[in-house]
C-alpha cells in the first residue's frame, strides 16, 4: 500500500489561481522520487497538499492510511510530526546551537527524554556522515554540511516519508553532489523520499521522475538505477 496517495487532487486559491488541476499520485516504500517542472507549475502546492500543510479544495489525500479530510485541523500538526520529515532550500537551523542539539531539537515534543534524544540525534548525524562534528555549531560547518544536519533532523524520527524541496538550491555542485549523495545512502537503507527539484542531476539520480505541468501531471517514468 502507498504511503502517500493523493485521489484527484484539486487545489484553487483565493482569488481563483487553479494551481493543481486534477493529480492522482501514488508513493510507494522505499521509492526516490523527483518531482520536476517549471516555476509556477503547480510543485510547491503539491507539496503542501503532499506534506498536509494545506488543505485541497477537492480530491483526497491520505497519508500511511489516514484520510486527512477526515482528520480536524489540530490532528494535522501531530501527523506531520509523527510521519513526515521536510528539508528545505534554506537549512532553517538554530544559530548558535550545535549539531547534536539542532537535531535533537528535532524532536523536541516528542516526549523522549534529553539523554536518549542526543543518543539518537548522534546516530541521524553518523547516518548522513556527520559523526566527528556533533559539537559543531551552524557557521562552523560548511553548505553541504548545514543541510546534512537539516537532512539528520529530518529523518531522526524516521518518518514515512522524507520531503525535500530544492535540497541542492542554496548549494554549490560540489555541496549538492554531497547532499545528493547522503539522500541516496538514506535512500539505500530504506528511507522512502520524494524531491522537489530543478536541477537535472538530481532528478536523474532518482528511480522516478514525476513532471509537474499547469497544475496536472504530465509525465510519470521509473528508470532503473
Ligand atoms: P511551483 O512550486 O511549481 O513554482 P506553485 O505551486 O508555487 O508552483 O504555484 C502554482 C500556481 O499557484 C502559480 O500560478 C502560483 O502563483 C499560484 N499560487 C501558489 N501559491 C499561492 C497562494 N498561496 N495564493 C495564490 N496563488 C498561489
Ligand atoms: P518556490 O517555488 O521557491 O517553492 P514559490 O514562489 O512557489 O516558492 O512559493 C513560496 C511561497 O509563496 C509558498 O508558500 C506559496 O504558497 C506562496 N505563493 C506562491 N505564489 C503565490 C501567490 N501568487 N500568491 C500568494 N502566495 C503565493
Amino acid at each position: 500500500t502507498p504511503i502517500v496517495r493523493l485521489e484527484n487532487v484539486v487545489k484553487t486559491y483565493d482569488g481563483g489561481v487553479a494551481a493543481l488541476r486534477g493529480v492522482d499520485l501514488d508513493i510507494f516504500p522505499g521509492e526516490l522520487l523527483a518531482i520536476v517542472g517549471p516555476s509556477g507549475s503547480g510543485k510547491s502546492t503539491l507539496l503542501h497538499m503532499m506534506g498536509v500543510l494545506d488543505r485541497p479544495t477537492s480530491g483526497r489525500v491520505i497519508i500511511a492510511g489516514h484520510d486527512i479530510g477526515r482528520l480536524p485541523d489540530r490532528e494535522l500538526s501531530g501527523l506531520r510530526a509523527s510521519l513526515l520529515g521536510f528539508v528545505f532550500q534554506q537549512f532553517h537551523l538554530a544559530a548558535g546551537v550545535s549539531a547534536l542539539d539542532n537535531v535533537a531539537d528535532g524532536m523536541l515534543y516528542s516526549g523522549v527524554p534529553l539523554s536518549e534524544r542526543r543518543r539518537r540525534a548522534a546516530l541521524a548525524l553518523e547516518r548522513v556522515g556527520l559523526g566527528e562534528r556533533l559539537t559543531h555549531r551552524p557557521h562552523e560547518l560548511s553548505g553541504g554540511e548545514q543541510q546534512r544536519v537539516a537532512v539528520a533532523r529530518a529523518v531522526v524520527r524516521e518518518p514515512a516519508i522524507l520531503y525535500a524541496d530544492e535540497p541542492t538550491g542554496n548549494l554549490d555542485s560540489a555541496s549538492g553532489a554531497e547532499v545528493l549523495g547522503v539522500l541516496r545512502t538514506l535512500h539505500a537503507d530504506g528511507t522512502t523520499i520524494a524531491i522537489i527539484t530543478h536541477e537535472h542531476e538530481v532528478a536523474a539520480a532518482a528511480g522516478r521522475q514525476v513532471s509537474v505541468r499547469d497544475g496536472r501531471i504530465v509525465s510519470d517514468v521509473r528508470s532503473p538505477l
